[in-house]
């Protein structure tokens, strides 16, 4: 039976912040429903939801539904980075982007007891079982799915990695048992979702002709030259390849889609 969406919704607790690097910040946040979160795949999401100033937090009831003439509501995607269902707690990772949206905001200024609308878990990876080689590709929105993929892939597994960050501190590899060649795309001074440092980098790479499997996460316009990269150079990942925008730039034209 495919899972609901959302399975659980409620309120969720900071009980916990970390810097991980200048730029990410980690969140450990608690809920009764975290105990038992549904999580099957690495890269899962959970949807956060922000009050506007001077507004209550509506939960969405019957699915995603909210009730007509309620406040707006303010709700945006962030990958379960790590879930411990023992103490009913998840850590979202949030990129501090600038200039600020209400996420970034608010996670910028949380601790300990503020309270979040939470709902969720949602699959955004799916691994592809004849696949033998993989290519992920990711800025800071979508390091922690990608971090999150990594741990979980079988030992040996050649894997190539592209992360844009904007600069050496942003630098965040993780531990694998399988064979991972990481590249961190840095893009400097320019504004994050303009840069082509991804793309500039795939181009340079010679890869596995054989059946693999591609995953993305980053800004649209940048997830869709991979995408098209992908389709033109690596026939034998047709259908094993999920390339999604996590967020769009504003000069990134409305016609650019997330998938
Ligand atoms: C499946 C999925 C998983 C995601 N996982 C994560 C995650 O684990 N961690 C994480 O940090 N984000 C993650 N994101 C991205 C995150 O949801 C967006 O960046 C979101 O727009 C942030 O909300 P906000 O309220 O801060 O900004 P918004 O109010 O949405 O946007 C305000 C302004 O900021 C710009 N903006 C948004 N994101 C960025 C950015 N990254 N860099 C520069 N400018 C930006 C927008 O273009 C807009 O101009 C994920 C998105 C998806 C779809």
């Amino acid at each position: 039976m495919t899972r609901p969406f959302p399975l659980h919704a409620g309120i969720a607790t900071v009980v916990a912040r970390r810097a991980l690097t200048p730029r990410m910040l980690r969140l450990t946040l608690a809920a009764d429903a975290f105990g038992d979160p549904g999580i099957e795949q690495p890269g899962e999401i959970v949807t956060l939801g922000f009050a506007g100033p001077g507004e209550e937090l509506v939960l969405p009831r019957e699915g995603w539904r909210f009730p007509p003439g309620g406040p707006e509501q303010h709700w945006r995607n962030f990958t379960v980075r790590r879930s411990a269902p023992a103490d009913a707690t998840i850590d979202v990772d949030v990129f501090l982007h600038g200039p600020a949206g209400i996420a970034a905001r608010w996670a910028l200024n949380a601790r300990p007891g503020d309270r979040v609308g939470h709902a969720g878990p949602r699959t955004h990876w799916e691994p592809v079982a004849d696949a033998g080689w993989s290519l992920l590709a990711a800025d800071e929105t979508g390091l922690p799915a990608l971090q999150a993929i990594v741990e979980q892939l079988p030992a040996g597994h050649r894997t190539i990695a592209l992360v844009e960050v904007q600069d050496e501190a942003e630098r965040a590899p993780v531990d694998s048992a399988a064979d991972v060649d990481w590249h961190w795309c840095v893009r400097g001074d320019t504004a994050p979702g303009t840069s082509t440092v991804v793309i500039d980098t795939l181009r340079t790479l010679e890869l596995p002709t054989t059946r693999g499997q591609c995953w993305g996460g980053g800004e649209a316009l940048v997830m869709r030259d991979v995408r098209r990269h992908v389709a033109a150079h690596l026939p034998a990942c047709a259908g094993a390849v999920q390339v999604l925008g996590y967020w769009k730039h504003r000069a990134t034209p409305e016609s650019v889609d997330y998938t």
